[in-house]
């Protein structure tokens, strides 16, 4: 290529919410966005031939963001749902997620969804954990701009258990140093994160996958899936 091609890189603009260990994060000491999302949006990126601008927002301001033009993509741990998929382009599936329950460690009766009637949740606003709280007879459901918010509440003992994506929760508990939670029961349900584009934006998301293909084949997907999930 001539090298003033190269030299100006095509940039996309990426929204997450960068609250969302280890799929989008803040690193505490360099300040940089972190995670699994952003180094596959990176790769992705990469691989498509553009340099990718990262900028954080509040999760249930994704999709709008999007349809204003603001951003040109989103990469968030976002489940690829019927609903958003009618306002949204989703590329193939990335990572597969499901819902589960994280209690305080001394709480011997949440073991399952079942027991969550009557008690009180806290949940994310916008997400798929909500949506399912709802669902759960006389519950109090608790919503929170952040997922860390909620758990928060959970540490503060204002809820009896948070319902939010499994491996964010694990993460939690994990590297948080959260020793006063525990994840309970089966995970709920199966879900899906996808990346996503505009409506209108076709050819974008056509990139994605494609792009995603060829990380999948040439082993890089495996690297960065290895480097945030370990096996
Ligand atoms: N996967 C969940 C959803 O799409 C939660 C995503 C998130 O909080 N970043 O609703």
């Amino acid at each position: 290529a001539k090298p003033a091609e190269q030299a100006k890189s095509k940039v996309l603009n990426v929204g997450t919410d960068a609250g969302f260990a280890p799929f989008e994060f803040q690193d505490e000491v360099s300040k940089k966005y972190v995670g699994f999302d952003i180094d596959l949006m990176e790769a992705v990126g990469k691989q498509m031939g553009y340099e990718v601008k990262i900028q954080s927002m509040g999760f249930d301001g994704l999709i709008p963001a999007l349809e204003a033009g603001n951003i040109d993509a989103l990469i968030s741990g976002m489940t690829i749902t019927p609903e958003r998929a009618k306002k949204v382009n989703f590329s193939k599936p990335y990572y597969k997620s499901g819902l589960s329950i994280v209690v305080k460690m001394d709480n011997n009766n949440i073991k399952d969804f079942k027991a969550l009637e009557g008690k009180k949740l806290a949940v994310q606003i916008g997400t798929t954990g909500a949506m399912e709280a709802k669902k759960v007879k006389d519950a109090t459901v608790r919503e929170f701009n952040t997922a860390p918010e909620a758990f928060m509440e959970l540490k503060a003992g204002g809820v009896d258990a948070v319902v939010n994506d499994l491996p964010v929760n694990e993460y939690y508990i994990a590297k948080a140093g959260a020793k006063d939670a525990k994840v309970v029961g089966e995970p709920l349900n199966s879900e899906e994160y996808g990346i996503a584009t505009a409506k209108k934006n076709t050819e974008l998301i056509e990139k994605i996958n494609k792009a995603l293909d060829e990380l999948k084949k040439n082993g890089e997907y495996e690297k960065i899936y290895v480097k945030w999930f370990g096996k």
